[in-house]
C-alpha cells in the first residue's frame, strides 16, 4: 500500500524473515537508498520510505495489535495464490492465516474457496 506516493507500507512480520534476505530491514534500507538516488531533482526534497511497522512483532502479536484497533480482518489479505476477491484456502499463506486465527481464538471471517 502506498502513502502520499513516497511512502510503501509493507506488512511484513518477524515469521516473514525467514522467507529470504529480502525480508530484512537492510533490504529495504538499500531499496529506500536507490531509489532515492534516482528521483529526480523535482522530488529530492523528501526522502522515499518503506514501512515496516510490524518487521520485528509475530504474527499473533500482529493479530492483536489488529483486534484491538478494531482491524477488519475479513478486508485484509493473506493469499499468495490467487488475487481475486477470494482467498485460495490452501497455499502456505492461508494456511497460515487459518491457523493463527484458530490457535488465538480470533474469529476468522475469511471467505475461503478450499
Ligand atoms: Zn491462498
Amino acid at each position: 500500500m502506498t502513502i502520499n506516493g513516497r511512502e510503501y507500507f509493507m506488512d511484513i512480520h518477524l515469521e516473514d524473515a525467514v522467507l529470504g534476505p529480502e525480508m530484512n530491514r537492510i533490504h529495504f534500507d538499500t531499496i529506500e537508498r536507490s531509489i532515492d538516488i534516482a528521483k529526480s531533482n523535482k522530488f529530492r526534497e523528501k526522502p522515499f520510505k518503506i514501512l515496516t511497522l510490524f518487521i520485528n512483532k509475530t504474527k499473533p502479536e500482529v493479530l492483536t495489535i489488529g483486534q484491538h484497533l478494531g482491524v477488519p480482518f475479513k478486508k485484509t489479505w493473506s493469499c499468495t495464490a490467487t488475487h481475486d476477491n477470494t482467498h485460495c484456502g490452501k497455499c502456505a499463506a492461508c494456511h497460515s492465516r487459518k491457523r493463527e486465527f484458530e490457535k488465538y481464538g480470533i474469529n476468522d471471517p475469511t471467505i475461503y474457496l478450499h
